[in-house]
Protein backbone atom coordinates (compact mmCIF):
# COMPACT_ATOMS: atom_id res chain seq x y z
CA UNK A 1 0.00 0.00 0.00
CA UNK A 2 1.46 3.71 -1.21
CA UNK A 3 -0.23 7.06 -1.46
CA UNK A 4 0.99 10.41 -2.05
CA UNK A 5 0.64 12.63 0.98
CA UNK A 6 0.37 16.15 1.18
CA UNK A 7 0.43 18.24 4.17
CA UNK A 8 -0.99 21.34 4.68
CA UNK A 9 -1.43 23.41 7.74
CA UNK A 10 -5.07 24.75 7.89
CA UNK A 11 -3.78 28.26 9.34
CA UNK A 12 -7.29 28.00 12.00
CA UNK A 13 -9.31 26.78 9.37
CA UNK A 14 -12.33 24.28 10.89
CA UNK A 15 -12.58 20.69 10.19
CA UNK A 16 -16.13 21.59 8.28
CA UNK A 17 -14.33 24.04 6.44
CA UNK A 18 -11.73 22.16 4.77
CA UNK A 19 -14.31 19.06 4.18
CA UNK A 20 -16.66 21.73 2.31
CA UNK A 21 -13.83 22.76 0.31
CA UNK A 22 -12.65 18.98 -0.62
CA UNK A 23 -16.25 18.16 -1.73
CA UNK A 24 -16.51 20.88 -3.92
CA UNK A 25 -13.45 20.18 -5.27
CA UNK A 26 -14.02 16.24 -5.70
CA UNK A 27 -17.67 17.06 -6.98
CA UNK A 28 -16.22 19.13 -9.62
CA UNK A 29 -13.59 16.62 -10.94
CA UNK A 30 -16.28 13.95 -11.02
CA UNK A 31 -15.00 11.99 -8.11
CA UNK A 32 -17.94 9.83 -5.96
CA UNK A 33 -17.60 9.43 -1.90
CA UNK A 34 -17.27 5.53 -1.52
CA UNK A 35 -17.05 3.53 1.45
CA UNK A 36 -13.91 0.92 0.85
CA UNK A 37 -12.92 -1.00 3.49
CA UNK A 38 -14.41 1.25 6.41
CA UNK A 39 -12.61 3.98 4.92
CA UNK A 40 -14.43 7.03 3.50
CA UNK A 41 -12.62 8.04 0.22
CA UNK A 42 -13.53 10.07 -3.03
CA UNK A 43 -12.74 8.33 -6.29
CA UNK A 44 -13.53 7.50 -9.77
CA UNK A 45 -12.81 5.18 -12.53
CA UNK A 46 -13.56 1.41 -12.00
CA UNK A 47 -9.77 0.03 -11.12
CA UNK A 48 -10.74 -3.04 -13.99
CA UNK A 49 -10.39 -0.99 -17.39
CA UNK A 50 -9.67 2.34 -16.22
CA UNK A 51 -7.13 3.08 -12.88
CA UNK A 52 -9.62 4.31 -10.20
CA UNK A 53 -8.19 7.32 -8.90
CA UNK A 54 -9.08 8.11 -4.95
CA UNK A 55 -8.23 10.72 -2.62
CA UNK A 56 -8.88 10.49 0.91
CA UNK A 57 -8.02 13.11 3.74
CA UNK A 58 -6.46 12.25 7.32
CA UNK A 59 -6.68 15.21 9.67
CA UNK A 60 -4.03 15.81 12.71
CA UNK A 61 -3.23 18.56 14.84
CA UNK A 62 -3.90 22.18 12.91
CA UNK A 63 -2.74 20.02 9.82
CA UNK A 64 -4.77 17.99 7.05
CA UNK A 65 -2.90 15.60 4.93
CA UNK A 66 -3.94 14.85 1.16
CA UNK A 67 -3.68 11.12 0.31
CA UNK A 68 -3.77 10.67 -3.64
CA UNK A 69 -3.16 7.35 -4.90
CA UNK A 70 -4.25 4.72 -8.00
CA UNK A 71 -5.58 1.21 -7.49
CA UNK A 72 -4.87 -1.44 -9.92
CA UNK A 73 -7.11 -4.42 -9.97
CA UNK A 74 -4.23 -6.38 -10.55
CA UNK A 75 -1.29 -4.39 -8.32
CA UNK A 76 -2.91 -2.78 -5.88
CA UNK A 77 -2.41 0.78 -4.49
CA UNK A 78 0.69 2.85 -6.28
CA UNK A 79 1.25 6.46 -5.32
CA UNK A 80 1.34 9.10 -8.06
CA UNK A 81 4.82 8.33 -9.21
CA UNK A 82 6.39 6.16 -11.97
CA UNK A 83 5.30 5.91 -16.11
CA UNK A 84 2.24 3.57 -15.65
CA UNK A 85 -0.80 6.14 -15.98
CA UNK A 86 1.55 9.20 -15.81
CA UNK A 87 -1.47 11.30 -17.45
CA UNK A 88 -3.86 10.39 -14.95
CA UNK A 89 -1.29 10.99 -12.11
CA UNK A 90 -0.20 14.17 -13.44
CA UNK A 91 -3.72 15.50 -12.94
CA UNK A 92 -4.24 14.05 -9.55
CA UNK A 93 -1.19 15.90 -9.08
CA UNK A 94 -2.19 18.94 -10.02
CA UNK A 95 -5.42 18.43 -7.92
CA UNK A 96 -4.06 17.72 -4.62
CA UNK A 97 -1.48 20.79 -5.45
CA UNK A 98 -4.64 22.91 -6.03
CA UNK A 99 -6.07 21.40 -2.94
CA UNK A 100 -3.54 21.85 -0.65
CA UNK A 101 -3.39 25.38 -1.62
CA UNK A 102 -6.68 26.64 -0.56
CA UNK A 103 -6.51 24.23 2.49
CA UNK A 104 -3.46 26.22 3.59
CA UNK A 105 -5.12 30.04 2.26
CA UNK A 106 -5.30 31.92 5.15
CA UNK A 107 -8.13 34.02 3.65
CA UNK A 108 -10.02 32.43 0.92
CA UNK A 109 -13.14 34.75 -0.92
CA UNK A 110 -15.48 34.52 -4.04
CA UNK A 111 -13.84 35.09 -6.75
CA UNK A 112 -14.90 36.23 -10.47
CA UNK A 113 -14.37 34.61 -13.63
CA UNK A 114 -11.85 36.58 -15.55
CA UNK A 115 -14.22 35.06 -18.85
CA UNK A 116 -17.97 34.99 -17.93
CA UNK A 117 -17.73 37.28 -15.05
CA UNK A 118 -19.41 34.74 -12.78
CA UNK A 119 -19.23 34.97 -9.13
CA UNK A 120 -17.78 31.69 -7.41
CA UNK A 121 -17.74 30.39 -4.33
CA UNK A 122 -14.68 30.57 -2.58
CA UNK A 123 -14.59 26.85 -2.32
CA UNK A 124 -14.63 26.19 -6.07
CA UNK A 125 -11.57 25.67 -8.14
CA UNK A 126 -13.30 26.44 -11.22
CA UNK A 127 -16.02 28.21 -12.98
CA UNK A 128 -19.03 26.47 -14.56
CA UNK A 129 -17.73 27.93 -18.11
CA UNK A 130 -14.74 25.78 -17.80
CA UNK A 131 -12.34 28.61 -16.72
CA UNK A 132 -10.06 27.02 -14.01
CA UNK A 133 -8.66 29.34 -11.01
CA UNK A 134 -5.50 30.65 -10.83
CA UNK A 135 -3.90 29.39 -7.51
CA UNK A 136 -1.05 31.10 -6.26
ZN1 LIG B 1 -16.71 31.57 -16.06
Amino acid sequence: MARSQFYCPMHGKSIDEILQIFEAAMCENDYSKKLVKNEEIYCKGDGVLALMQCFSLVFRENAVVIEAWVNDAVLGESELKGFSGIFIKKKMRALAEKLSLLFSSSHLKEWTCPECCRENSPYSLSCACGYQKELS
